[in-house]
């Protein structure tokens, strides 16, 4: 039942200096920060990472904004995480997504605004979205020295 998940704050939130308030959010839901790093991908990277989008009318898009600057990527671990952080990281238009999730308290952009422009969707985060994509994912962004295994004093909570 514990999980490790693949989480970016993307550049659009590292430029607009959130980073803090997203990560507390994650850590206050008791998820536990087992890697993170900050890294600025290349278009080579960003393909294998979107992989499954190369062939969608809004891959430039999405290639150019998530090159633009770096991220924060980190790997979490908690109890069924992949699904609990899509579930707080709320749709992936922001427009759409419910007030209380990620995108829907610091995001405002429509498909049909990103999709005129010819530019990806600023959605603050990416998020591993099946078991499948977080170990992939997860392997892609770290290798297995940058991830830590140490108890949280949440610990307790959670397995007794
Ligand atoms: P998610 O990030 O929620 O898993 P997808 O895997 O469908 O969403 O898409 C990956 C990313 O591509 C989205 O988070 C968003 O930044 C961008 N994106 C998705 N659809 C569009 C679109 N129609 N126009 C522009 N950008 C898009
Ligand atoms: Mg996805």
């Amino acid at each position: 039942m514990i999980e490790r998940t693949l989480i970016l704050l993307k550049p659009d939130t590292v430029q607009r200096g959130i980073c803090g308030e997203i990560i507390s959010r994650l850590e206050r839901a008791g998820l536990k920060i087992v890697g993170m790093r900050m890294v600025w991908a290349d278009r080579d990277f960003a393909k294998q990472h979107y992989a499954e989008h190369l062939e969608k009318p809004f891959y430039k898009g999405l290639e150019d904004m998530i090159v633009m600057g770096p991220v924060i990527a980190m790997v979490l671990e908690g109890v069924e995480a992949i699904e609990l952080v899509r579930k707080m990281c709320g749709a992936t238009e922001p427009k759409s997504a419910n007030p209380g999730t990620i995108r829907g308290d610091y995001a405002q952009v429509s498909y049909g605004h990103a999709d005129k422009r010819g530019i990806g969707i600023k959605n603050i985060v990416h998020a591993s979205a099946n078991k499948k994509d977080a170990q992939i994912e997860v392997g892609l962004w770290f290798t297995p020295e940058q991830l830590h295994t140490y108890k949280t004093v949440h610990e307790v909570h959670v397995f007794e």
